[in-house]
């Protein structure tokens, strides 16, 4: 039994439950683990899916550039789908970002250009302005945008959606997911509430991100935005992608508790996991606290990528130590 290609590999991860970290609660709180993944993370989904819509609708010709504006993780899915497909990778990158992620590209063969974090985003040095001259001045070039792509909400419509409700056997009572592009918590969403729509899904935003004030408010405010070192999850934009209408609640968490999480969630249950993972673990819970979660109750965190990114930064003492995120007691 054989795959036919690494692409082939993609999805159906497994649901793992928490037991440790969540012994205070009856009902049965479960991680879907996307570093199963080949290239680690949830972003392989929509990396793949990204370049078969393009292909379909004409967007991109054989031996084409795919140039994206990237945190790291899905520049890695579409790198795959690109080697597995014969494109060249340009990708758009902080300086806020590990440089192991960076690395990682690099070697799947991808140009990385790091671009200043400190910049409101239509300044031209951004990350996601110099992805977008790239994209017009690279021939052959197609620019994916995963903020506002249908293809990425998609994506987990067809696979993260399907894959939670079988594998919950249809007891999927809350759904939680970290809130970068919208992506997953969106698509996913839509698919579960289709099934039931008594389902509830909890987004969690980082603290210094403009989401948790425009979803209760509707009001979009600048003096939110604040600099915070969990990657991956919270905006100061508001994609397309993110739909608020699928959301029932959302969660904000701050860097030490997403970080002190995340490391709990390696020493308690053997889930090496990023720092997004222990934000979205740390959110769900304070939820359920505040919800009366009970012992039918179904709860299912995605836990987006591996602990192997972050190293020397969630991982390492001193580093944690230097921001003032341990604890006396760690
Ligand atoms: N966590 C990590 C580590 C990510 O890279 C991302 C993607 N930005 C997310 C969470 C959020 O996923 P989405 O973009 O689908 O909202």
């Amino acid at each position: 039994m054989y795959y036919n290609s690494i692409l082939d590999t993609i999805g159906n991860t497994p649901l793992v439950k928490l037991n440790k970290v969540a012994k205070e609660f009856e009902g049965t709180i479960l991680a879907k683990v996307e570093y199963f993944n080949p290239g680690q993370s949830v972003k392989d989904r929509i990396g793949l899916k990204m370049i078969e819509d393009a292909e379909e609708q004409g967007l991109i010709e054989p031996g084409g550039t795919i140039i994206e504006g990237t945190s790291g993780n899905t520049g890695m899915g579409l790198a795959l789908a690109a080697t597995i497909k014969g494109y060249d990778c340009i990708f758009t990158t902080t300086d806020k970002q590990s440089k192991s992620k960076i690395d990682l590209l690099r070697a799947l063969g991808a140009e990385v250009k790091i671009c200043p974090t400190d910049v409101e985003p239509d300044d031209p040095q951004s990350y996601y302005s110099v992805a977008k001259r790239l994209s017009k001045e690279i021939p052959n070039s197609y620019y994916p945008n995963q903020y506002d792509n249908p293809s990425n909400t998609q994506a987990h419509y067809e696979t993260t959606g399907p894959e939670i409700w079988e594998q919950t056997e249809g007891n999927v009572t809350h759904y939680v997911a970290g809130m970068g592009t919208g992506g997953t918590v969106s698509g996913t969403s839509k698919y579960l509430k289709e099934q039931n729509a008594d389902i509830k899904t909890i987004g969690v935003d980082s603290e210094g991100s403009v989401y948790k004030h425009y979803f209760e408010t509707g009001e979009f405010d600048k003096d939110e935005i604040h600099p915070y070192l969990t990657e991956g999850i919270g905006e100061d934009i508001i994609p397309e992608n993110m739909d608020f209408d699928l959301l029932d609640e959302v969660v904000q968490v701050n860097d030490k508790n997403a970080f002190q999480m995340t490391r709990k969630l390696a020493k308690k249950e053997g889930l090496f996991v990023g720092g997004s993972c222990g934000a979205a673990v740390y959110g769900a819970l304070e939820y359920a606290r505040n919800n009366d979660f009970g012992e039918d109750d179904v709860m299912v965190i995605i836990l987006p990528d591996s602990g192997t990114r972050y190293v020397s930064k969630i991982y390492n003492d001193e580093w944690m130590d230097k921001h003032g995120f341990l604890d006396s007691s760690e």
